[in-house]
Formats: C-alpha cells, sequence, structure tokens
C-alpha cells in the first residue's frame, strides 16, 4: 500500500508527480543537513549562556548545585556536536534523514528541559523574586535565540520550547509569590511568540531551500540541454563536413578524369565557351591545341594496357608541368588531349606547343618498370571571333590529322579557313 510522503515535521507532502516526490526528498534532506550545521554551531555558542547563568547562581546556591546544573546542561550540546562530527559519515537517504531528525528532536527537547531545570536547581523557597527574574531573563532570552538555529526543524523547535517553559511554568504555577503568576503570563506569552516565529522562519528557510534545490535542476536540466545541443551539433557539423567532402568528390567526378587527373572534355570545352565569350567581349586571343599520341596503339599491344595507363599518366603529367597559369589541359578522349591556351595568338601558341613536343620526345615518358619513349602530334588553331568553339576545334582536328599525314611528331597550325 502507497501511504502519502511526510515532511520530517510530520505533516503530509502532497503526493504529486516522482518528480516533486523527488524534489521534496531533496528538500527534507537538506533541511536536515541544514539542523546538523545550525545545531553544532549552537551547541558550541551554548555553554556561553550556561556559563553566564551559573555565575549569576554564585552566592545564591551552594557550588555543587551550580556544577550539577552545568553537567546537565552540557550533555545535549556535547550530544548535539558528537553527532553533527558524525553527520558527514551518514547516507544522505531519507530514512536516515529522519532517524537523525528524530533524535535531534529528542536531544533538543531534553536540552529545552535542561535549561528549565535552573528552576529546580536555583530557585527556592528563600529565593529572592529579583534574582529569581534574573534567572527568567536569562531563560528567555536563550528561548528567543533559539528559535534562529532550530526553527530548520519544527518538532525541534517546538520540543526546544516547550521543554524550557514546561518546569518555570510548573514552579511559577506551584509558588506563591504574586509576581509568579507575571512570570507565567509572560513566558506563555513568549513561547507563543517563539512559536509563531519560529514557523514563519522555518517557512522561509524552507521555501529557500526549495527554491534552492529547483534552481539546481533547472541548472542541471539546462546544462544537460546543453550537451545534448552541443552533441547535436557536433553532428551535425560532422554529417556537413561529409556532405562537403561528397560533393566535392561528385564536383571532382563531374569535373575531372579518373586516369590522368587531368580535366575532362566536358569541363574543357565549357571552359572554352566561356573564352570564346570573352574572345567576342574583348577582342582577346585564344589558341587551343589538340594533341595525340603517336602509335599509342603499339605501346599497349607491345606492353599491356597497364603500361599503357602509366604512359597516359606520365604524359599528362609532363605536359601539366609544362604550362603556364591560366592554361586548361584536359584529356580528350583516350589518348588524346585537349589544351587550351589564353591570351595566346596563334604563332606563340606553335611555339609553345612544338617546346612540349621537343619535352615529350627527349625524355622517356616513364621509367618504371620499363623506360618508354614516345612522341606526340599536335594541331594548334587560333579561336576566332566569328566561329564557333566546335569549328575551332575541328579546324585544330584538321591540323594534327596533317601533322599526323607528314609523317608525326610534328606541330602543324591550322589557317582560318581550314
Ligand atoms: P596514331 O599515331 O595515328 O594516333 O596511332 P595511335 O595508335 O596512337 O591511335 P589509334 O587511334 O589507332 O589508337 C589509340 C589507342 O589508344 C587505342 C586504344 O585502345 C588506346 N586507348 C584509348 N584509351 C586508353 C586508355 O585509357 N588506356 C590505354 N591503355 N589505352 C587507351
Ligand atoms: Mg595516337
Ligand atoms: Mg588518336
Amino acid at each position: 500500500m502507497n501511504t502519502p510522503a511526510k515532511d520530517l515535521t510530520g505533516s503530509s507532502v502532497a503526493g504529486g508527480t516522482p518528480e516533486t516526490d523527488q524534489l521534496e526528498t531533496l528538500v527534507q534532506i537538506e533541511l536536515v543537513g541544514t539542523l546538523a550545521r545550525q545545531s553544532r554551531d549552537a551547541s558550541l555558542i551554548a555553554p556561553i549562556g550556561s556559563l553566564f547563568l551559573a555565575f549569576l547562581q554564585i552566592g545564591y546556591v551552594p557550588l555543587m548545585s551550580i556544577l550539577a546544573w552545568l553537567a546537565l546542561v552540557t550533555i545535549p550540546d556535547a550530544l548535539t556536536l558528537l553527532r553533527s562530527y558524525k553527520f558527514d559519515r551518514v547516507p544522505r537517504t531519507l530514512a536516515a534523514m529522519r532517524s537523525w531528525q528524530a533524535h535531534q528532536t529528542l536531544i533538543h527537547s531534553f536540552a529545552g528541559l535542561a535549561w528549565g531545570s535552573s528552576m529546580v536547581f536555583f530557585v527556592g523557597d528563600a529565593t529572592p523574586i529579583e534574582h529569581e527574574m534574573k534567572i527568567v531573563l536569562v531563560l528567555m532570552v536563550v528561548s528567543a535565540l533559539a528559535v534562529i538555529p532550530v526553527s530548520t526543524s519544527l518538532a525541534s523547535l517546538t520540543g526546544f520550547l516547550i521543554g524550557i517553559t514546561a518546569i518555570p511554568l510548573f514552579h511559577y504555577f506551584a509558588g506563591s509569590h504574586p509576581g509568579h503568576l507575571w512570570l507565567a503570563l509572560g513566558s506563555l506569552i513568549l513561547l507563543g511568540c517563539a512559536l509563531h516565529f519560529g514557523r514563519i522562519a522555518h517557512q522561509q528557510i524552507r521555501a529557500h531551500v526549495l527554491s534552492s534545490a529547483i534552481n539546481d535542476r533547472l541548472a542541471s536540466a539546462l546544462s544537460d540541454a546543453n550537451l545534448t545541443i552541443n552533441e547535436t551539433n557536433r553532428k551535425l557539423q560532422e554529417k556537413n563536413l561529409a556532405l562537403t567532402h561528397a560533393m566535392e568528390n561528385l564536383n571532382n567526378q563531374a569535373t575531372h578524369d579518373e586516369l590522368t587527373g587531368l580535366y575532362n572534355r566536358r569541363y574543357i570545352l565549357q571552359r572554352l565557351e566561356d573564352q570564346w565569350q570573352d574572345i567576342r567581349r574583348y577582342h582577346t586571343a585564344c589558341s587551343i591545341a589538340l594533341l595525340d599520341i603517336d602509335h599509342f596503339k603499339l605501346v599497349n599491344d607491345r606492353f599491356g594496357h597497364g603500361i599503357g595507363d602509366l604512359v597516359l599518366k606520365g604524359f599528362a603529367s609532363r605536359i601539366q608541368g609544362e604550362l603556364r597559369q591560366g592554361d586548361i589541359f584536359a584529356r580528350y578522349g583516350g589518348e588524346e588531349f585537349l589544351l587550351v591556351l589564353p591570351m595566346t595568338e596563334l604563332e606563340a601558341a606553335g611555339k609553345l606547343v612544338d617546346r612540349l613536343r621537343q619535352i615529350i620526345e627527349e625524355t622517356p615518358i616513364i621509367d618504371e618498370p620499363l623506360t618508354i619513349c614516345i612522341r606526340s602530334s599536335f594541331g594548334v588553331a587560333e579561336l576566332l571571333p566569328a566561329e564557333a568553339v566546335h569549328d575551332c576545334i575541328s579546324r585544330a582536328d584538321r591540323a594534327l590529322y596533317r601533322a599526323k599525314e607528314s609523317g608525326r611528331n610534328r606541330v602543324e597550325l591550322a589557317g582560318k579557313d581550314n
């Protein structure tokens, strides 16, 4: 059976959600912790009051009575001190805190009775009422001060206040002096006030503990949410990075030749269209060259396709290494390459390309796993503003054909009409 939760003062806690029950438990545990700390501090200060009250008795009562009372009033303080130093080793469970609270209530009630017993120890039939009033004054001050540390627990506060007033009240009602009635009335009023203000203080402490528990929870929930957001952000960034890489890869694949790493046919044709626009707009020059490896089929036939591939790669990187910034070089298809030379007129293009031809011819195109030398032929044409790009390529192609026809390893320049 589910019994409703009770707080440390014994009153029922609203049986709420597990969330609120958990919060309530936290508040109760924190309240007992505060009680333990404040009780310890009070026990350290209490001897000032008890020694003062004992001092006032010198000359009125025998020393033995004073010492006996001091011993009695010191017992609860000593017990509280001992227990409070052990407090940190107690597991902070609700059950443990409740048991701690119950013991502390007993100790505080005992402390109240010990203070109140000063009436038995120090007041006799011959005690002047003025001296009795001094004792009452000290007890009132102690009662008022006790509200501060003990109000953390209403049970402890009530136990202490009733304890400290019970014996004096009994004494006043049993006494015969007319002043006793006033003292009894005063004590009752003080008891009521101390309980009332103690209750208010208790509620304020409780509200403070509750709000700081809620704040802690909010802060921890906020930091959890922050962690989740950071984690999500991190994952998002990872995904973004992967996406960017994938896009770069795709873009690379769309514009580059897989074997040689050069631009592909589609890309260079697009760039050539751009150049053509520039020529028409700014009247600049631009030449193109078609490059074809001579008798490449023989390389494949003799050494195999793998070596053929190596030769193609070697040719591509050799030419690429000789180009100027701004020149565009692409694999046009098979063992044919297209070179775009912006800001270059036909004659200059012819010279540049012939230098490339010589470079290819002079040094072996690969050395590993075997040395292979190749030659190449070139057809060069200057892009004319009046012609379409593919017409210019056709002129270069015809020039290349002528180079092949005239014995290969040559550069042929295309005329404006052929
Ligand atoms: P020519 O001097 O007239 O240009 O003769 P050629 O042998 O170079 O030209 P041909 O057009 O007869 O042969 C081109 C060869 O290039 C045929 C084809 O198998 C080979 N080839 C095309 N692409 C590749 C490739 O990616 N790798 C390899 N290894 N060979 C290729
Ligand atoms: Mg060829
Ligand atoms: Mg060819």
